[in-house]
């Protein structure tokens, strides 16, 4: 290689580290965090209202659990149902809230972490940390990572690979096991 040739080399190198730096912080510059999204997640718990902890387990036993929940919670939660497409109204659900566990009130997704994965079920890129407990599961033969409430063990939905950048994952959840608490939400009294 000539000194020429390997002071081109050298300016190539310079000026393609360049271009990676500038699009890397480009592109990552509107993300909101991930790590304070999942650290402020109670900015958008609704003023005084009362949310259980993930360290204090809720154990019933199966007629406990009938008589808390509808028929198809039950059936969702408790028997890893799966709820039809498109039949849930938190798909659409846009407003500033808090996700928590049907069963057991836990604070699960914020609204700040929700995406639209046109699947038909409320889709999540992300998770409060230490709110889910996951197993492996082979029912489509397949393995699929499935996901529980970590303090009642209700069944919520399947976390796959292909959700959206940063964190490319995405929380398939069912509509049932959820439910939204608005951040304009009254504490009940
Ligand atoms: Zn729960």
């Amino acid at each position: 290689m000539t000194r020429r040739n390997v002071f081109f080399g050298m300016l190539a190198a310079a000026l393609s580290t360049l271009w990676k730096s500038s699009t890397v912080s480009s592109a990552a510059a509107p993300v909101k965090s991930i790590d304070a999204m999942q650290q402020n997640w109670r900015a958008l718990l609704a003023e005084g209202v009362k949310v259980p902890l993930a360290s204090e387990p809720l154990k019933l036993s199966k007629d406990e659990w009938r008589k808390r929940l509808t028929p198809e919670q039950f059936h969702i939660l408790r028997e890893e149902g799966t709820e039809q497409p498109g039949s849930s109204p938190l798909n659409g659900e846009k407003r500033p809230g808090v996700f928590v566990c049907a069963g057991c009130g836990l604070p699960l997704f914020t609204s700040e972490m929700k995406f639209e994965s046109g699947t038909g079920w409320p889709s999540f890129f992300t998770a409060i940390p230490g709110a889910f407990g996951k197993t492996t599961d082979y029912k489509l033969i397949l393995p699929r990572t499935e996901y529980h409430c970590i303090r009642c063990g209700g069944h919520h939905g399947h976390v796959f690979d292909d959700g959206p950048k940063p964190t490319g994952q995405r929380w398939c959840n069912n509509g049932v096991a959820l439910k939204f608490i608005p951040k304009t939400a009254k504490a009940a009294t």
